[in-house]
């Protein structure tokens, strides 16, 4: 016997094959999440730890479903300069070039330059995703200022927006006060979300759990903010967050059920678009 999520990914995976939008089941849904009838709670997707060569599925999925996203990025995957330094060492007879590494990262790059020509937003993720609470405040402040040069071709606002990794320094900001002085010093305007997809977890990579963890932290808070995703890999540059990438077509159809997608300025204010 199937669930009435089998059922729905079902009709989902036909729709998508089909190439038209199939009615999904809205009433299942909200039954499934005790979410309550009628309503419908405004919510941002924001993604961690990009951009990954897959990103671009990522945003073939958020334009077919005109949903607008905030990427943090982790400047060192686009860092192509130094990427073509450690390919000439590694090859000293050649200029480099041809190396993969320096390749894939060109790559990366190319996708960022799309995430914006599309219209999302884009931010620092930091240049090497440390915990910075516990990093030497020198260290950490070359560190931002490393992935705000690089990401400047690439940053929506002014201020650049940021988001520190692991949730350091906002999580425990009564004890780590220094590290959003030091993001503020920088010229960064810091980022948090509210709820969490929890993708990162492996745990949580099978079946509907990942949209369990949205639908469920929607609804019974009834409110929205902005949501944590991931669309990279904090510590690996080839591949991304590949259940993600792969199931995220599906899941946002059965969030539109509960939740209006907004833009990142209806929950963060405080800065100018460019
Ligand atoms: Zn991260």
């Amino acid at each position: 016997m199937k669930s009435g999520w089998m059922r729905l990914l079902v009709s989902v995976t036909i729709s998508a094959s089909m190439g038209t939008a199939m009615a999904v089941d809205c009433a299942a849904i909200r039954a499934q999440y005790n979410c309550p009838a009628n309503e419908k709670y405004p919510l941002h997707l924001s993604f961690d730890d990009g951009p990954a060569l897959q990103t671009a599925s990522v945003l073939e999925v958020l334009q077919r479903e005109q949903v607008p996203a905030t990427f943090f990025i982790i400047a060192e995957k686009i860092d192509c300069e130094t990427v073509l330094q450690q390919c000439q060492q590694a090859d000293p007879a050649s200029d480099g070039k041809d190396c993969t590494a320096y390749r894939e990262c060109q790559t990366r790059r190319e996708i960022l330059g799309k995430t914006k020509q599309m219209g999302h937003m884009i931010g620092s993720h930091s240049y090497r995703h440390l915990r910075y609470s516990g990093v030497a405040p020198d260290r950490m402040q070359r560190d931002f200022l490393a992935s705000k040069r690089l990401l400047e071709p690439f940053f929506t606002t002014q201020p650049p927006l940021f988001r520190l990794p692991y949730g350091d320094g906002w999580f425990n900001r009564q004890q780590t006060g220094h590290v959003m002085q030091a993001l503020q010093e920088a010229g960064f305007q810091h980022v948090d979300w509210q709820l969490s997809a929890f993708d990162w977890d492996e745990k949580n990579q099978q079946g509907d759990k990942i949209l369990q963890n949205v639908l469920t932290q929607v609804c019974s808070r009834q409110k929205g903010g902005v949501v944590l995703f991931h669309d990279g890999v904090e510590n690996q540059s080839h591949e991304g967050r590949l259940f993600t990438i792969e199931h995220l077509g599906e899941w946002l159809p059965a969030m539109r059920c509960v939740v209006d997608f907004k833009p990142l300025d209806y929950f963060v204010k405080g800065y100018q678009s460019r």
